[in-house]
């Protein structure tokens, strides 16, 4: 069981270059941080293992499996996801939200609580609790949350499913550092308890050094560092 890169490379069709020969395995529990600077390719690399953007050359192989069209049905539930933006509906219910993470082809936008089945009610009340929120925030709106509690809103969602493995692309990107610290210690905590294997792209070096397990760093579409974040700090 892992998630693999084995030289993938990723031209757009406007002819950038995104991602050059990027090989990587990460082993299930891990929480493994992609660092780079905006334009580095973060967001392609994990654009690639849940096939919104798909190699040029090379190919994503997930617990054994490629990653191709015909194959996303099968992985999309190993896979959670958590956004930067949060991708929320921000007129429905957190309750609803969450449940979405389990039915992706559900409208959230209307549906009532009591229309979902009871398990789903349940794990979702359970994993709202986890995240930190109370249950006076069931039935509230999204959009009537602050930014951090959104992205706890986000971050239960993607646990849904008990993923095996979970992106998350700048999750903090929009929050203050001390909000960032406790969303990382969150998507962190979630992730170990489950024993979920993270996938986080920053471009915090001081986060990256606080919370990654291991650092893959990203310059121009190429790995430049792959090891522990206390190596990271000796090679600069
Ligand atoms: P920075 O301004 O952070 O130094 P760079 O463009 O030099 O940005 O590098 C992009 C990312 O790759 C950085 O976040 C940095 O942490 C990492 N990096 C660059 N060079 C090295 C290196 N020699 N060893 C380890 N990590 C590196
Ligand atoms: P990051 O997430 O590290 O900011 P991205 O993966 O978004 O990096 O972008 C890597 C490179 O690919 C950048 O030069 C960016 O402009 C380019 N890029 C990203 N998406 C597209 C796209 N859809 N079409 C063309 N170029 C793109």
């Amino acid at each position: 069981m892992s998630l693999r890169f084995e030289h993938v490379g990723k031209r757009y069709p406007d002819g950038t270059i995104a991602l050059g020969d990027v090989s990587f395995e990460v082993p299930p529990g891990q929480f493994c941080v992609i660092l780079g600077r905006s334009g580095a390719g973060k967001s392609t690399l994990l654009r690639c293992v849940n096939g919104l953007a798909s190699p040029s050359s090379g190919r994503v192989v997930v617990d054994g499996v490629e990653v191709t069209p015909a194959t996303l049905r099968q992985l999309r539930p190993r896979i959670g996801m958590i956004h930067q933006s949060f991708n929320l509906v921000p007129r429905a219910s957190v309750a609803a939200n969450v449940i979405a993470g389990a039915l992706p082809a559900v409208s959230t936008g209307r549906a009532l609580l009591g229309l979902f089945p009871r398990a789903l009610r349940d794990k979702a009340c359970a994993l709202i609790a986890d995240v930190g929120l109370g249950q006076e925030h069931l039935p509230r709106r999204v959009a009537a949350l602050s930014g951090g509690q959104q992205q706890r809103v986000g971050i239960a969602r993607a646990f849904m499913l008990d993923p095996a493995y979970v992106l998350a692309d700048e999750p903090v990107a929009s929050l203050d550092p001390q909000t960032s610290a406790d969303i990382l210690t969150l998507i962190r905590r979630e992730a170990k308890e489950r024993g979920a294997a993270v996938l986080c792209s920053l471009h915090q070096i001081d986060l990256t050094m606080r919370f990654a397990d291991r650092v893959l760093a990203l310059r121009d579409g190429r790995i430049v560092f792959d090891g522990a974040p206390d190596a990271l700090a000796q090679s600069r």
